[in-house]
């Protein structure tokens, strides 16, 4: 009953989300539920909705935590169990932005999850000290690869649910371009991944959520070509005790939900797993943070979005991002990469 009422929501939220110029240019839509979200795919030219429909379920059986069956689940079971190539290389990509992002990233954290009751949605404020002694279990630096298998101490449960999307909207682009599919857009909840080039020429406008009202948006990037579109944020899962906001992104420094300034962090990037991976970390970096590592790496934009309703861009989109222009409370301002 609930994943029938979040997909009427999300099929509601997620159709409001993809925009298009002119409706010449308006291709024919596909719908369903998929990763615990609506799958919206956009075909310009042929539907490849049925191939790309087979794929995700076959990386959903791959890559969800919550079912038993999955190979990852079965993996969190005993650590034996073989896992795919695409697995391996999801950890193995996974482990590399841990590093790089000061371990903001880290998918060891399905016991601090489930604590929170984030992953069953029975949701409750633990106890400090429970926190603190199952966060000593976490920590993806207790991973490693060896021979093409994980070790790990039998405590280390993996959740890939800030990287899977992502990585799966880049195999499902590549499978469609191999079916020769010329131009689409694959939406997987927040991940959006533009393929081709529409065929009356205009650009892709790809709509940025409103975090404050989610059948809105704070402005539309305006692009041509492929792209991975890929938001995190505290509005997307959330619950409230004692009146304060407890959102789905956990800091691995603490095991307690992101408290942040920013709503929402929107990183656009030619890599879908680097994408999702990406803006999970922004938004547990916070702002500062954010930045540097912003002006530290070559391979990203991003649109910040806060509380108090201001949005910062990074230069290299600056002149691809409008504001929503029907708020006039919002304000804008654009952060440069410069010489770091
Ligand atoms: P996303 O929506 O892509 O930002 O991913 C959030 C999901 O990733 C959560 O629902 C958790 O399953 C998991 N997660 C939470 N915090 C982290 C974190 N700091 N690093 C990696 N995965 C996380
Ligand atoms: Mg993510």
């Amino acid at each position: 009953m609930k994943k029938i009422i979040q997909y009427i929501i999300f099929f509601i939220i997620a159709t409001l989300f993809l925009t298009s110029c002119s409706a010449t240019s308006h291709g024919f839509d596909k719908s369903f539920y998929r990763f615990g979200t609506v799958v919206n795919l956009r075909f310009y030219d042929k539907d490849g909705s049925a191939a790309a429909d087979r794929l995700l379920q076959d990386l959903e059986l791959l890559w969800d935590a919550t079912a038993p069956e999955s190979e990852l689940s079965k993996w969190n079971a005993d650590h034996t169990s073989p896992l795919s190539e695409k697995t391996l290389h999801l950890i193995q990509q996974s482990i590399e932005i841990s590093q790089i992002t000061n371990g903001a990233f880290d998918m060891t954290l399905l016991p601090i999850s489930r604590l929170w009751g984030f992953q069953e949605g029975v949701h409750a404020v633990p106890k400090n000290e429970t926190v603190e002694s199952v966060l000593e279990k976490c920590g993806y630096e207790k991973l490693s690869i060896k021979e093409g298998s994980i070790i790990a101490p039998e405590e280390v449960l993996l959740d890939l649910g800030a990287v899977a999307k992502g990585y799966a909207a880049d195999l499902i682009a590549d499978e469609l371009k191999k079916d020769g599919c010329k131009a689409c857009v694959i939406s997987l909840g927040g991940n959006i991944r533009t393929v081709g080039r529409k065929p009356d020429g205009s650009k892709w406008s790809i709509a940025i959520r409103d975090p404050k009202d989610t059948a809105s948006y704070v402005g539309t990037l305006h692009f041509y070509g492929e792209r991975s579109i890929v938001t995190s944020g505290s509005y997307q899962q959330f619950f409230e005790d004692n009146g304060r906001k407890y959102c789905h992104i956990i800091d691995p420094k603490t095991g307690f939900p992101v408290l942040s300034e920013l709503s929402s962090v929107t990183v656009i990037c030619s890599d879908g797993l680097k994408a999702d991976a990406y803006s999970t970390a922004l938004f547990v970096m916070g702002r500062d943070k954010a930045i540097d590592f912003y002006k530290n790496t070559s391979d990203f934009e991003m649109i910040l979005v806060y509380e108090d309703g201001s949005v910062e861009i990074s230069e290299g989109i600056a002149s691809e991002f409008q504001l929503n222009d029907s708020y006039d409370t919002l304000t804008l301002s654009t952060i440069e990469r410069g010489n770091p």
